[in-house]
């Protein structure tokens, strides 16, 4: 039998307000490998960012299993990942005390973290900037400053949650190709949750296409274009014939 690092089985989630219950989450069924990169997709409101907020630990899910590693979420004890629309640097720390953040409230700030991390900013062209503060970066500096963040903590699955569109258009296809190739060289897990089509097709090896509210999944996109970055993936001729077929799938809802 294949092992999946996660599977969500049969996953619902309702959430409980003072004026009623939104049901968010239906029947929802995912599983994905170690080493896989899988993005979602689906009409706004529909359930994106409260599946990685189960995914993360954060939220218990009302009904069915979600499995890390064969083991139970609430039993997990490895690190997810999350990574924001917004870098939430803080402005008065240097970009290597950014770094350090995570591993300093994580308890973890040992030599051989500190050189992974070191590994990291010189691998992702950051070493000259190691001393400056945020505000001295461009828009996608700074978001590979929020993913190495992410990354010295060895996360098991790393959560993206929309993590380009404050972006302007251009700074965003050069950040989701850095990112992309980090997150591949690096072979971590990754759920990208994405509004744009070409974003998901882009970057992923697998794009699953989300219902409306109440969230379950519709159809699930397996992309074959070779290997390559995601700026070239964009010049595939297969693209766009990828990009109808699921931007019809998501007008249908
Ligand atoms: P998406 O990320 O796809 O835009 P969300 O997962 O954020 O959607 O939200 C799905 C639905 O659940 C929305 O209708 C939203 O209003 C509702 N919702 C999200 N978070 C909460 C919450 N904490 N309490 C109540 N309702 C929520
Ligand atoms: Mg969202």
């Amino acid at each position: 039998m294949e092992k999946y690092l996660l599977e969500m089985q049969n996953v619902g989630l309702i959430y409980q307000t003072k004026t009623g219950e939104t049901e968010a989450l239906k029947d929802l069924n995912l599983k994905i490998k170690q080493g896989e990169f899988v993005a979602i997709v689906g009409p706004s409101g529909c359930g994106k960012t409260t599946i990685l907020s189960i995914v993360s630990g954060i939220l218990p899910a009302t009904s069915g299993k979600v499995f890390i590693g064969g083991e139970d979420i609430a039993q997990n004890k490895k690190y997810v990942g999350y990574m924001f629309q917004k870098d939430q640097l803080f402005e008065w720390r240097s970009i290597w005390n950014n770094v350090m953040l995570g591993l300093e409230i994580n308890k973890q700030k040992t030599e051989e973290n500190m050189q992974y991390a070191n590994g990291l900013i010189e691998r992702y062209g950051l070493s000259d900037f190691a001393n400056k503060k945020p505000r001295e970066l461009s828009g996608g500096m700074r978001q590979r400053v929020a993913l190495i963040r992410t990354l010295v903590l060895s996360p098991e699955i790393l959560l993206l949650d929309e993590p380009f569109s404050a972006l302007d258009f251009q700074t965003r296809l050069n950040v989701c190709d850095d990112v992309a190739t980090i997150i591949k060289r690096e072979k971590k897990t990754a759920i990208l949750v994405t509004h744009d089509i070409s974003e998901a097709i882009s970057m992923a090896d697998k794009v699953v296409v989300l219902t409306k509210r109440p969230a379950t999944i519709k159809k699930v996109f397996q992309i074959n274009l070779k290997g390559d970055t995601p700026l070239k993936r964009r010049e595939n001729p297969s693209f766009s014939k990828l990009f109808n077929e699921i931007w019809k799938e998501l007008q249908y809802e």
